[in-house]
């Protein structure tokens, strides 16, 4: 088989969907489906299944035993646009190719991330990376308001040094994180799943987690199987170690818990939390 054009992910190219209050994402290319990956696995594997379910059991089989080079098979290029802040956390993922919009060039639109009061939260008290209880709705809207002088103090600061003639990779430095970049990413199939599986997850930031949920979907429409199966096998999948096996093997016979020590106990119970919950 030639080149794979799927139909559903034909419609969405191009459209962007909108992320957070200012940021989108936009699928500008594919390569390869589900069907790719079946025909790249079959070259290992030879002349194998034929129907749809034995495609999809296939491509299940291949992402629960981690034969994940077929995955690579599939490629994706995303036009997105996001805050400063969620690139910086996007760019940690190094196996993806991208071309990000030049503040040395251009000038920098007035565009800021402004957080919904509903996101405007204390710092977690068992989470130091996370955020914890929402604030009370006017005090949230001080904040808000303060953020929201911040970035337009910067920006006139900004646009007043440029029109003084002031470079503009210099006159841009003090411009904030909630400021909005843009960047082209192409990423191939494992390497996404990968970053899904990371920033997908509750311990992600929300923000970061809005795009990734946004990926989610627009690739289900190239490859649905895949996708599928990788909901199934890794994103709703929780891992154990050795000693929180040997736990759950004594509490299904009926024994105590043999977990003592209090932070392991803790994540332990996260972890069945989790699993119950997913
Ligand atoms: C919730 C969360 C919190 C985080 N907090 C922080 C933080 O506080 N500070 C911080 O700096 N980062 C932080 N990170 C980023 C994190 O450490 C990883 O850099 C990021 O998740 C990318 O993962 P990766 O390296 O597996 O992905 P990729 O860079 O896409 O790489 C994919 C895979 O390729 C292989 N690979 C890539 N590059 C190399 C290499 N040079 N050598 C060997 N193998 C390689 C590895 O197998 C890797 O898993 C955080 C990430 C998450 C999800």
């Amino acid at each position: 088989m030639a080149h794979c054009i799927v139909p559903a992910a034909e419609e969405i190219l191009d459209k962007e969907f909108q992320v957070l209050d200012k940021g989108f994402v936009r699928l500008v290319d594919y390569y390869g489906s589900d069907s790719r990956i079946v025909q790249s696995a079959r070259v290992s594997y030879g002349e194998g299944t034929k129907t749809i379910s034995q495609d999809g059991a296939l491509i299940d089989y291949l992402l629960r035993h981690q034969h994940t080079s077929p995955f690579e098979q599939v490629v994706f290029t995303f036009h997105l646009k996001m805050p400063i802040f969620v690139a910086r956390q996007w760019v940690r993922h190094r196996m993806a190719r991208m071309n990000e919009v030049s503040g040395r060039y251009s000038i920098m639109k007035d565009e800021f991330y402004v957080p919904e009061n509903s996101c405007i939260s204390k710092q977690s008290t068992n989470n130091k990376q996370g955020r914890g209880e929402v604030f009370e709705e006017k005090q949230a809207k001080e904040f808000q308001a303060e953020f929201i002088e911040g970035q337009q103090k910067a920006y006139e600061v900004y646009k007043d040094m440029v029109e003084k003639g002031i470079a503009r990779e210099i006159a841009r430095i003090n411009l904030p994180l909630a400021l909005y970049t843009e960047f082209y990413w192409q990423m191939d199939l494992h390497n996404l799943f990968h970053f899904l599986k990371l920033r997908l997850d509750s311990h992600a930031q929300y923000e970061i987690r809005l795009y990734a949920e946004e990926i989610l979907e627009i690739i289900k429409t190239v490859c649905p199987m895949a996708v599928n199966s990788f909901e199934n096998t890794m994103e709703k999948a929780v891992s154990f170690n050795g000693e929180e096996m040997e736990a759950l093997r004594k509490i299904l016979s009926g024994e105590e818990n043999p977990i003592q020590d209090e932070k392991k106990l803790k994540r332990f119970n996260e972890k069945i939390k989790t699993g119950i919950q997913l």
